[in-house]
């Protein structure tokens, strides 16, 4: 090679041929993605996930969180197969606001609940708001660093297709597959803001409300009347010198407790304070839950509760199909933008253009 410096008398650096440069795209991907598009029968995911097979359980529930009809027809078998194999499970709902301590919670729970109770646990969540991020926020896997790496925990991160309803349903379709796989204990995690509580409360046989103290917390949860649907409250962070106030926040709650009616099922929450990141009173807070879950279990409502969830999963199915059986009718798709126009154009009022809307509707039927 003609080069200065590769002149025997030069005394520098060597210019050598260097090696070739490396493909920018994996060899590997190709076969990776053929492998994951790979779909299985029904029976052979239902043979895998009551094996417990973790690998069949992801797949299963992949299909569910798909839009493509040919997953979703799969999905909805599987699920009708597991039916019969779910329902022992104790599913727990936790929920608090962003910075809450969520993820620390659970992964302290987590641990905490396999090392006492055995058993395996299922972490899921319910975050309408990872559709706008893309990325899911809620039950991600590096936020539990302990949970992640154990043999007996599931880590699922919140379905992003679809309305809350929507994401909802799947959270709660993936709740029957883990139980089938043998996942007697579900963390439902979700955030503090509004819908997603009500819709995650209604798949739970506990809903756990995490919250802190001094953030004046305490009386917007009064407001918004999340109370009412909170079957515990915890306060986080009780550590240091946030004890005191840790205190003084739960007998807030307390006392704001008795102000409201009795719940039906006739058990007044309890209010505890703990610690996820130092793991203080983790075990108390365990307790607190399942000593619940044995008194329901005793009085009835546990059941009462679970038949109440299937009446209005029911009646939200529906809801949800005639939903998007209306919305994506060709013909409604053709005419919705005028008449919206229309009423915005104050042409029309609204009553009269839902009322063309439907007919329009229902006339594609005759
Ligand atoms: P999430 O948004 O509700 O999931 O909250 P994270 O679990 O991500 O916690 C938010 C922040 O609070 C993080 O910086 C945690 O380290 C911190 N944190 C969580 N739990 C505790 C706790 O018990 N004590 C203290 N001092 N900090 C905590």
């Amino acid at each position: 090679m003609e080069h200065p410096e590769n002149s025997s008398e030069y005394a520098g650096l060597q210019v050598n041929a260097g090696v070739a440069q490396p493909s920018i795209v994996s060899p590997y991907l190709r076969q990776m993605r053929k492998k994951r598009q790979k779909l299985f029968t029904p029976a052979e995911y239902v043979e895998g996930i009551l094996k417990g097979n973790v690998s069949m359980l992801s797949q299963a529930v992949t299909l569910i969180e798909s839009v493509l009809p040919e997953h979703q027809t799969i999905a909805q078998e599987v699920i009708e197969k597991c039916l019969p194999y779910s329902g022992n499970s104790v599913r727990i709902g936790i929920s608090g606001v962003p910075g809450a301590g969520k993820s620390t919670s659970i992964d302290a729970f987590g641990v905490h609940l396999l090392e006492k109770r055995g058993g395996k646990l299922a972490v899921l969540a319910i975050d309408p708001s990872s559709e706008k991020t893309k990325g899911s926020i809620l039950g991600d896997k590096t936020r539990m660093e302990k949970l992640a790496v154990h043999p007996k925990s599931f880590i699922r991160p919140s379905p992003t297709a679809g309305s809350l309803g929507g994401v909802a349903r799947k959270t709660r379709e993936t709740i029957i597959l883990c139980e089938a796989a043998g996942y007697d204990n579900i963390f439902v995690e979700t955030v503090g803001v509004g819908q997603s509580e009500t819709a995650c409360h209604s798949m739970v046989d506990y809903f756990l409300l995490i919250q802190l103290a001094g953030t004046g917390d305490e009386l917007q949860g009064i407001k918004r009347g999340i109370m009412e649907i909170a079957d515990g409250i915890v306060i986080n962070k009780a550590d240091g010198n946030n004890v005191d106030k840790a205190q003084l926040a739960a007998t807030h709650f307390r006392n704001a407790l008795h102000l409201f009616p009795l719940p039906d099922s006739g058990i007044v929450p309890e209010v505890m304070c703990y610690s996820g990141f130092y793991e203080l009173n983790i075990d108390n807070v365990l307790d607190m839950v399942f000593r619940y879950i044995d008194q329901v279990k005793e009085n009835g409502y546990f059941q009462f509760r679970r038949n109440e969830q299937s009446k209005y999963w029911m009646y939200e199915s529906i809801n949800e199909h005639l939903k998007n059986s209306f919305y994506f009718n060709p013909a409604i798709k053709g005419m919705i933008g005028d008449m919206e126009k229309e009423v915005l154009g104050g042409q029309i009022t609204s009553f009269v253009a839902a009322k063309k809307l439907l007919d329009t509707y229902y006339d594609t039927f005759k």
